[in-house]
């Protein structure tokens, strides 16, 4: 029978570090802690399999584990000198959840258990403190009613309002309006007395039995409602979204309570070893004087920034700054930590790797690099997709935001810009937000039950709270503009709007957050982009140095060219012809290619053809002109000819007229064009079969525009890149048209070459069936693996929506193969294809060109795949640079 508790005190600990998957995230910190000789409430922990056991044994204690709880409280009880339960010398202990991966929030703490009318009045002797001792023991009977009994009984409360918790706040507040005065801490022991005596009567009322008055039951009880939350909703919903798995289960640490509300030399609070929105290397953290446990993050009272503890406790506060940054050291990592100071004595109670930004995940890396803390490969691998995405988000546009209102200043708790209507409630944000609507939530402050909301919203705004406060964690690990107390705001949750000076702001009202200033501002400011400043470029050179992979991007215009470049793309793979039909300033080429659709015949065809060329040659000319010799792969025309049927009157009338056709008879055309099946029809290569003149205008297009350039002595390589083949004919047949073209153009220019390659889409099975054949007709394969997947699964990319989200919902499958390339299924046949391609032509360039080419997964499996390179939209050009290092990086360590 595996031990199913590790005890740590006396400067001694049963585990360490390395046993997060046992022992939690905040255990093993508490055990590593301990064993480095910082001073640690001494205490044990629970394992994450006890958990698990716990659920397999129909969510009652399992075999031998009431047997070392009681084991472990002897061995605690002997090393503080107190005894659990005792009426003269009580012990009392705290509960915490403390899974693997931390889901900060997500699942319960137990403070002060073992507090009974029979253990009160030891305790007021021993501490002759007897406010104390009723402010603990009122917070006792707060977090038991809602964590153990509401959670027994049952009962989901319709909103917070109708919560155990706040009828408790009202009983207080009650109290607070008739003593006259505002602070809970400014109540007396008898008030406090008089609360906790009204608390248990409402409790009695409420759910209809008494508030457990036994040390033993509340033990027992506290511990199963931390293994309960484990699957409590806002954890399960957290890890659904976090990708966290149900099965990991969470440790529970109980330790001796030290007091954080022993009075004014008393604190307790929380800090990160750098700045987790900036990076910056300072050292960070608020506290409370007189407080406990979450009250800090709880956004209740505003803490106090740590540099004011130098002032208050100046010998705490160089200890508490020493134990931190030998806790940075040791780790190797920026630690978020979580102390009390006990009437002058410091105690850590958390350490764990703090949570950041994409901006301090990068500058960090940076930094702890150069201080030479960490090696290449550890920094390429603190920084992740999602901390790169937050970190190239829109922010507001500085420009309007210097003639935009200001409403008030708030902590700039996360940076990025926001603009949405405001909302209330979590229930609200996701509301508007389904409906379709940016929402920006408004809260006096948030907890974890306004995770869904806040994962709805666009951004997130608070009255009260510091920076560590739930709203600024949340919004932080979310990669949102969050912006927490903001007190100048008096928000009215239940009339639904705020007030600030004389402007007031009502539900749906459009409101803007700029999260690195804190500034908030009325209306919808527009948003714009960071520049890949200096930082990311230089962490990025490092990726690029690990890479393997090369990486471009999928574009159409000389703009998004030259974005592409500035996010360090290496070329472009899919320069889309008819993305040019969409963009604006497109009407006239539209309106062209719609007379080159309905023409009847050839000759009608190659007029409208003539007419179209020069816009199309004007496209590709900027966009190569842009690259400078970097490969851009053109894709001829693609999309189902009935996308491009003129749809209003307008347009049809204008149609009928330039074609010099009655509007009968273009509708009779556009008829024959209509498709049942459009995704399996006449598109691709297939257009270019059926009408030889539209690949011709093309390819002329291409050669021409790359002559142009050549004769002006700029450098480009275009290529030619073939749509939906499914047979090698269909490439023989089209390189005919290349071929031709090639030589009148080179004619017509006096040049003897024009550098270009030619290469086929990889989308259809068959083509990857057959690869071998294909292979010896181009110089490159790329990936279609939208198509791909499509036609793998019969799914059909514009409509299998709704029963996807089915699928996903049930479990049916893992995740959504349009997203991340599914691996048994399309990562097979990209195998097969790869293997049969390089077997006939053994220099073939590879790459790909699906959206898939832009999810970190899916660019593991191409680096394992052995892929040239990948392209996807410029944006995600850093993500795939960075993923592809990663790749590497996990190769050569496996
Ligand atoms: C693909 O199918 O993966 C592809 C890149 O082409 P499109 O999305 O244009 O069909
Ligand atoms: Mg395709």
């Amino acid at each position: 029978m595996a031990k199913r508790i590790y005890y740590f005190g006396g400067g001694k600990a049963e585990g360490s570090k390395g046993m997060k998957d046992l022992l939690g995230g905040k255990g093993s910190g508490l055990h590593e802690m301990t064993n480095m000789g910082i001073p640690v409430p001494p205490g044990f922990t629970i394992t994450t399999q006890t958990c698990i056991d716990f659920f397999n044994n129909d969510k009652k204690w399992p075999s031998h584990l009431e047997e070392e709880v009681k084991d472990n409280i002897t061995r605690l009880e002997k090393e503080t000198g107190k005894i659990y339960g005792h009426p003269n010398n009580p012990l009392l202990l705290a509960v915490r959840s403390g899974a693997k991966f931390s889901m900060p929030g997500m699942m319960e703490t137990g403070l002060n258990i073992g507090l009974t009318t029979e253990t009160i009045p030891g305790l007021i002797k021993k501490t002759g403190n007897e406010r104390f001792v009723y402010d603990s023991y009122c917070r006792l009977i707060e977090m038991f009613a809602e964590v153990v009994m509401e959670k027994a009984a049952g009962i989901e409360p319709r909103s917070e309002e109708l919560g155990i918790r706040k009828q408790l706040q009202k009983i207080k507040d009650g109290v607070k309006k008739a003593r006259r005065v505002i602070l809970d801490t400014q109540l007396s022991a008898e008030d406090l007395k008089e609360v906790s005596d009204k608390y248990k009567k409402l409790i009695k009322r409420v759910f209809k039995k008494e508030f457990p008055d036994d040390s033993r039951q509340q033990l027992e009880q506290i511990i199963t409602a931390v293994f309960l939350s484990w699957f409590g909703k806002k954890a399960v919903f957290y890890r659904g979204k976090e990708g966290i798995s149900d099965d990991l289960g969470t440790a529970v640490n109980v330790q001796a309570m030290v007091f954080g509300n022993m009075g004014e030399n008393s604190c307790t609070g929380v800090g990160f070893t750098r700045n987790p929105s900036t990076g910056q290397k300072k050292f960070y953290g608020e506290y409370l004087i007189n407080a406990q446990g979450e009250e800090v993050v709880a956004g209740i009272r505003t803490p106090k920034q740590i540099k004011e503890l130098r002032k208050e406790m100046p010998s705490v506060y160089s200890q508490l700054k020493r134990i931190t940054s030998k806790l940075e050291k040791h780790f190797k990592d920026v630690q978020d930590f979580e102390f009390t100071v006990e009437e002058g004595k410091l105690y850590m109670l958390q350490t764990r790797t703090g949570k950041r930004t994409g901006l301090a995940a990068v500058k960090t890396a940076m930094d702890m690099l150069e201080e030479k803390l960490i090696s290449e490969v550890t920094a390429i691998g603190r920084v992740s997709a999602e901390h790169l995405e937050a970190l190239l988000h829109p922010v507001l546009d500085p420009k309007a935001e210097k003639s935009a209102t200001l409403l008030a200043k708030g902590l700039a708790a996360s940076p990025g810009g926001a603009t949405g209507m405001a909302v209330f409630t979590a229930e609200a944000a996701v509301k508007w937000a389904k409906a379709g609507n940016k929402v920006i939530l408004v809260r006096e402050e948030t907890n974890p039950d306004d995770i869904h909301g806040m994962t709805a919203a666009q951004g997130i705004l608070t009255a009260r709270g510091g920076m560590t406060s739930h709203a600024a964690v949340v919004a932080r690990g979310m990669g949102k503009a969050g912006i927490v107390g903001c007190d100048d705001l008096e928000i009215n949750s239940i009339k639904k709007r705020f007030r600030v000076n004389d402007i007031t702001i009502k539900q749906g009202d459009w409101i803007s957050l700029n999260g690195a200033t804190g500034c908030v501002y009325k209306g919808k400011l527009p948003m714009t982009e960071v520049g890949a400043g200096k930082l990311l470029s230089s962490f990025l050179k490092l990726c690029d140095s690990r890479r393997k992979l090369g990486v471009r991007a999928n574009a159409e215009t000389p703009e998004d060219a030259k974005k592409a470049l500035e996010f360090g793309a290496e070329g472009i793979g899919l320069f889309r012809i008819e993305h040019m039909f969409y963009g604006k300033g497109s009407k006239t080429p539209l309106f062209l290619l719609h007379k080159v659709i309905i023409s009847k015949n050839e000759k009608e065809r190659i007029t409208a053809l003539n007419e179209l060329f020069p816009y199309v040659k004007k496209d590709v000319k900027a966009t190569l002109k842009v690259m400078k010799g970097q490969p851009v792969t053109i894709r001829t025309l693609d999309p189902p000819l009935h996308e491009f049927i003129p749809k209003n009157d307008k347009e049809r009338k204008k149609l009928a007229k330039s074609l010099k056709i009655s509007l009968i008879d273009l509708g009779n055309r556009a008829k024959e064009l209509r498709e049942n099946n459009p995704m399996m029809g006449h598109r691709g290569v297939r257009l270019g079969i059926t009408y030889a003149e539209i690949t011709k205008m093309q390819i002329r297009a291409i050669f021409e525009a790359s002559a142009e350039l050549t004769k002006r002595g700029k450098k480009v390589h275009p290529e030619i890149m073939i749509p939906l083949v499914c047979e090698v004919n269909e490439l023989k047949d089209q390189k005919k048209i290349v071929d031709n073209v090639h030589q009148q153009v080179l004619a017509k220019y006096g040049l003897k070459k024009i550098s270009y390659s030619y290469g086929t889409m990889i989308e259809i099975p068959r083509a990857c069936l057959t690869a071998d054949e294909i292979a010896p007709e181009v110089e490159f394969f790329s990936f279609g693996t939208n198509d791909l997947t499509q036609y793998v699964y019969a799914f059909s990319r514009d409509d299998v929506a709704k029963i996807l989200q089915a699928y996903l919902d049930r479990k049916i499958l893992p995740r959504d193969p349009f997203v991340t390339i599914d691996e048994k299924g399309v990562g097979q046949l990209m195998k097969k294809t790869i293997e049969k391609g390089r077997a006939t032509k053994s220099n073939l360039k590879i790459g790909i060109c699906g959206e898939h080419g832009g999810d970190p997964e899916s660019i593991f499996l191409c680096h394992k795949l052995g892929l040239d390179y990948v392209s996807c939209s410029p944006y995600r050009v850093p993500i795939a640079r960075l993923a592809a290092a990663q790749a590497a990086i996990l190769e050569r360590e496996s």
